[in-house]
């Protein structure tokens, strides 16, 4: 069994306490390795780590084309492990191994794309009514405390530390208690670049303890943080106590939209991936599969047709599409709500049930689809993040809309029409960070991504990904130099 350290200041380090945890693989039990749990002390110690480094080491002072240079080398380690990071982030988090390769191939992605962008950072010179020299310049935040979840743990991690360090940035990142694994051997990969110690430390502990630490220290600079809405407002409030700038993405109930005119097949195929992809555990999961009342019914069979193709098993399984939930109480809640839309009336069309076979190996889940569900229902409205699926029929795109904008998420929506008038009618009317036509789940790089309303706020990725973790100054200098004679 593994013994991992946490990564503080430029070394692999225990708790204090000597207390650790042990990691689990959701799809057989299996202890994959021991972490070093922090408490708040052992937090309090990294960040020092990272403020150091922020404010007295070479960090800040480094050319934007060196930062570069360390993200693309980064990017470089993280492909020359590739294979094996997958298998890690499979057998840690239970997402079948393509789309852990996919996830792993797209966190090297984001290092270059950020890697490219680090030279790109400038100011401007504006042209103001007085002889002043008068420009902006954009600064690093400081020191960035960086809490990420279980669903893409190493993706999660490059979308936070690839900007903040491309910007000049200090971070100190938390990964989920459940799922820490990849993100400590991306501390390994990070270490062989060379890259001064403290600009990033990489520490293990639960989120009420050692994370809290990030929202609630003064010496933290800027909190980042995906997850569930109910931890994002907590944080938000902690991190007022010293006004602490705040990048949240959080949850979503997306409504999936299919029109009657939709390409049949393609919309069949979108509305299953939309909503199983990674066991369903994802935030913008399309969730609320709207259908026009036309073509309800053979949808509904097409849907039925292809579950069966959803083959259930450990991630590493060739063929599997479908790996365990995270862990047996997040299971429990995903269960929870199965019982509570038998409880509403919403017909339980299939799933609802653990695979007999595999009961006792995982936290596996049958695909779950509810028909006839009704937009006030709580399996409706409520973020279940597992394999389940909510099916509303509307009759008109009126309806359709309001239906889709009934919710106090705002994160992504997908619209399945032939009619591009249409298309472009539902985008702008949808309030959702993200919108999907005819497709559902691709996201780039290059793109925003994150929520309206109580989906998060400002965004991640893109340049706006960068603009989330810079200073921005003014600077007069005034070229007329005398008295103003005020006084
Ligand atoms: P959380 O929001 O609690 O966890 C996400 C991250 O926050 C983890 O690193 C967690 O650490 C950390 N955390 C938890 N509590 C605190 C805290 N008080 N202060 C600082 N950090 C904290 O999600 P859960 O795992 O509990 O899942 C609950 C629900 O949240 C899910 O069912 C789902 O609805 C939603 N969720 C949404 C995600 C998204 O991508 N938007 C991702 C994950 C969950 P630790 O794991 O160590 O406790």
């Amino acid at each position: 069994m593994k013994q991992y350290r946490a990564w503080v200041g430029g070394e692999w380090v225990v708790a204090t306490s000597g207390q650790e945890r042990q990691i689990f693989d959701p799809g057989n039990g299996e202890v994959l390795g021991v972490v070093p749990e922090f408490s708040r002390e052992d937090m309090d110690h990294a960040i020092d780590a990272a403020r150091y480094a922020f404010d007295q080491g070479p960090w800040r002072k480094t050319s934007a084309l060196e930062r570069g240079k360390f993200l693309f080398a980064v990017a470089a380690g993280i492909r020359v492990k590739a294979s094996e990071l997958a298998e890690l982030e499979t057998k840690n988090c239970g997402k079948p191994l393509a789309e852990a390769e996919f996830d792993i191939a797209d966190a090297a992605n984001c290092f270059e794309f950020y890697a490219g962008l680090a030279t790109k950072i400038h100011g401007e010179t504006m042209s103001v009514p007085a002889n002043s020299l008068s420009f902006i310049l954009r600064e690093p935040i400081g020191v960035c405390g960086q809490i990420i979840p279980w669903n893409f743990p190493l993706l999660m991690a490059a979308w936070k530390l690839a900007p903040a360090l491309a910007a000049g940035n200090t971070c100190v990142l938390k990964p989920s208690e459940l799922t820490p694994l990849t993100a400590l051997a991306l501390a390994e990969i990070i270490e062989e670049t060379g890259i001064p110690p403290g600009v990033v430390n990489i520490v293990t502990g639960t989120g009420p303890g050692a994370g809290e630490e990030l929202a609630l220290s003064e010496k933290v600079d800027k909190v980042a943080f995906t997850g569930g809405t109910a931890t994002g407002k907590r944080i938000m409030q902690q991190a007022a106590r010293s006004i602490k700038k705040i990048s949240l993405e959080l949850g979503g109930k997306n409504p999936n939209i299919v029109f009657a005119d939709a390409d049949f097949e393609s919309a069949v195929d979108g509305a299953l991936f939309g909503a199983f992809a990674n066991q369903g555990q994802v935030c913008s999961a399309g969730s609320r599969l709207l259908v026009e009342r036309s073509i309800h019914a053979s949808f509904v069979e097409a849907l039925l047709e292809k579950i069966p193709r959803i083959k259930i098993g450990h991630g590493m399984e060739p063929g599997v599409k479908m790996g365990p939930l995270v862990s047996s109480a997040h299971r429990d809640k995903v269960e929870a709500y199965i019982q509570i839309g038998r409880e509403e009336g919403a017909t339980l069309l299939c799933g609802g049930q653990r695979p007999n076979d595999l009961n006792s190996k995982g936290f596996f889940l049958e695909p779950t689809i509810f028909d006839h569900v009704t937009p006030s229902m709580r399996i409706a409205r409520e973020e279940i993040f597992g394999p389940v699926l909510a099916i509303i029929p509307f009759d008109t795109e009126e309806e359709a809309l309001q239906i889709a904008n009934d919710t106090e998420y705002g994160l992504a929506a997908g619209v399945w029409t032939k009619d591009l008038n249409r298309a472009l009618r539902m985008v702008r009317e949808i309030k959702a960070g993200i919108a999907w036509v005819n497709t559902y789940h691709p996201t780039f790089n290059e793109m925003p991504w994150g929520g309206y309303k109580q989906s998060g706020i400002g965004r991640e990725l893109g340049l706006y990904g960068i603009e989330a973790y810079l200073e921005t100054k003014q600077v007069n200098i005034n070229l007329d130099e005398a008295p103003i004679g005020w006084y």
